[in-house]
């Protein structure tokens, strides 16, 4: 029998982490703030601050939100992210990407704080995963991703896992998340040579890619776990991820839908970072339950 993984379960098991975690912030007299930046009007970078805002709104935790023309120059945008960066009433920054061209991501990774970096972005949270650091902020999809299987209690010692997928935000620090836990890892992209056969000896694979459909029947071996973190719109404008649901769904012991899976929990996981990160600033008064 196949299990669908819903993301709004894990996400409301999530939610009474941060709601206790708030509660005894409370007692300390820390109210955790969160910075939004955000260079330009794209469509999708809206939509996203538009959901995590509402989520951060659902815990009463108070947002700021910073906007620039696409044509700020680099320089007074860096100035002005200094000042957010420095801004002891701020707890955490997410910056929406991408950032125009003109404007060094790279830089701009450098310079944050890496205790306010709720989305794991920065080169000192990256390397926090590959020493497999307790107190660390990862990214927050790969995050996600880890927080489903948990829920799920799916055993990750031991298993082979494939991860489609191999960019900075998703595929490779996820792989390295598995990694930790003792899994067996093979990372594809888009040059891997038979993508199916390496799928079809993974006890869990994750898809990462953006292509619909990339993920068939013939992919998934009889009782795999598949999580589909894709999204993707097809031509009648629908969402979709890169694995074909329909013809995989019952070869599975679980999946995760999209929309409804990892993407359900994505925002989650940046209030409970900031959680994390308001605990760590705030340190020695000590108040999330690790
Ligand atoms: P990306 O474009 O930066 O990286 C895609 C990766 O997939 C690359 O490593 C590429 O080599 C690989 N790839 C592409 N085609 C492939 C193929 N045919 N076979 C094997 N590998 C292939 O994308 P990203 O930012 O990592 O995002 C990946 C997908 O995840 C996108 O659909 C994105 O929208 C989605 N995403 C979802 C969430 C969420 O919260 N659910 C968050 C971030 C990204």
């Amino acid at each position: 029998m196949t299990t669908i993984m819903e993301g709004k379960a894990v996400a409301a098991h999530l939610s009474e982490k941060i709601k206790k975690a708030l509660s005894e912030s409370d007692k300390h007299g820390i109210s955790p703030k969160v910075a939004f930046v955000r260079v330009g009007e794209r469509s999708d970078s809206i939509s996203y601050e538009r959901a995590a805002i509402k989520r951060f709104e659902k815990f009463s935790i108070e947002t700021e939100q910073y906007h620039f023309p696409d044509d700020v120059s680099a320089r007074s945008f860096l100035s002005k992210f200094r000042e957010i960066n420095e801004d002891y009433s701020i707890n955490g920054i997410l910056l929406l990407q991408p950032l125009p061209e003109h404007i060094d991501m790279k830089r701009v990774e450098e310079l944050m704080n890496p205790i306010k970096d709720i989305d794991g972005m920065t080169p000192f949270n990256l390397g926090q995963v590959v020493t497999d650091d307790e107190n660390r902020l990862e990214p927050c999809t790969p995050a996600g991703v880890m927080e489903m299987l948990e829920f799920y209690d799916i055993p990750l010692k031991g298993k082979d896992v494939v991860v489609v997928g191999a960019s900075e935000v998703v595929g490779k620090p996820l792989s390295l998340l598995f990694m930790n836990r003792d899994a067996t890892v093979t990372t594809c992209n888009a040059y891997t040579n038979d993508l199916a056969g390496k799928c079809r000896q993974a006890d869990i694979i994750v898809s990462a890619a953006g292509v619909i459909n990339l993920i068939g029947a013939d992919h998934v071996k009889e009782g795999a776990v598949v999580v589909d973190v894709g999204i993707n719109f097809n031509d009648a404008g629908k969402m979709v991820g890169d694995v074909d649901y329909d013809a995989v769904r019952d070869k599975t012991s679980y999946i995760t839908p999209v929309p409804g899976g990892v993407g359900a929990i994505t925002t989650t996981v940046l209030a409970y970072h900031l959680m994390m990160a308001t605990d760590y600033q705030k340190e020695p008064v000590l108040f999330l339950e690790r």
